[in-house]
């Protein structure tokens, strides 16, 4: 049987076994790219949005036809062929900036999914290659396009010789596989906490700027009240003397 499949089968079965939730099942089995090739916004919305079935378990390009397998059996379905709408299954590959190129306007940082890359306005930005997923996002964005993406380990093979030797290497290449999934999937999830928080801030202060403009204007039409009601009064006592 595919040793690829098995890996990620025992990924989803070993978060069962450990009590966690459906979604969970799902998303570890997911590859954690964080592409949003899937149509959905990473790995963790898809696999909530196969629980409430507005999504097939066949959208995902990087998990490729294995991950589409281990899903169907992890939900006792029928499998599907990969969509391919949705891109098609590439080698493992990673990120790498063009140093000379690199204009240092860091949109690549704002657009990575999980952080994997370093450097700051106007500074050269590098990407930390044991982090990026590869996910492609970074590329579009880059105006002076200095972003490549070169070809990676794909998954780390544990060599074996014989047939009792198999269970210990799928075994140690599950153990492996699981551990980037887990760093990637924190890393996302840390990213999704800061545009949450960076978000609250902003809007935080947004309030505070509008409520700060409003007591403004509200203090400038009550000067403005006081202004015109001395000028009215010295226009009437004018008018007074005039009479007299
Ligand atoms: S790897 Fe990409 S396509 Fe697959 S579930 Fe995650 S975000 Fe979606
Ligand atoms: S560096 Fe680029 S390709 Fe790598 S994870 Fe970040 S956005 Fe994706
Ligand atoms: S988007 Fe391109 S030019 Fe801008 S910081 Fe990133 S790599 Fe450099």
């Amino acid at each position: 049987m595919n040793e690829n499949f098995l890996v990620l089968l025992g990924l989803g079965n070993a978060a069962r076994s450990e009590g966690k939730s459906l979604a969970d099942q799902i998303d570890a089995i997911l590859p954690q790219t964080q592409c949003t090739q899937c149509d959905f916004e990473g790995c963790r919305p898809y696999s909530q949005a196969i629980v409430s079935g507005e999504a097939e378990i066949n959208q995902c390009p990087p998990g490729g036809q294995d991950g589409v397998d281990a899903l169907a059996e992890l939900l006792g379905q029928q499998t599907l062929p990969l969509n391919q709408t949705h891109g098609e299954t590439k080698p493992k590959r990673i990120a790498k900036v063009d140093e000379k190129a690199c204009i240092g306007c860091t949109l690549c940082i704002k657009a990575c999914p999980v952080d994997a890359f370093v450097g700051s306005s106007k500074v050269m930005t590098q990407v930390i290659a044991q982090e990026c997923t590869g996910c492609d996002l970074c590329l579009p964005v880059c105006p002076v396009d200095c972003i490549d993406m070169i070809e990676s380990e794909s998954y780390a093979k544990i060599p074996y010789e014989d047939s009792d030797q198999i269970y210990d290497a799928l075994n140690q290449r599950q153990i492996l596989e699981r551990a980037i999934r887990d760093n990637s999937r924190e890393r996302y999830q840390f990213h999704q906490a800061r545009l949450e928080r960076n978000k609250h801030e902003r809007d935080e202060l947004l309030k505070s700027k509008t409520i700060a403009l409003k007591e403004k204007m509200a203090k400038d039409k009550s000067q403005k009240e006081k202004i015109e009601a001395a000028i009215q009064r010295v226009k009437d006592s004018k008018k007074n003397n005039e009479t007299k």
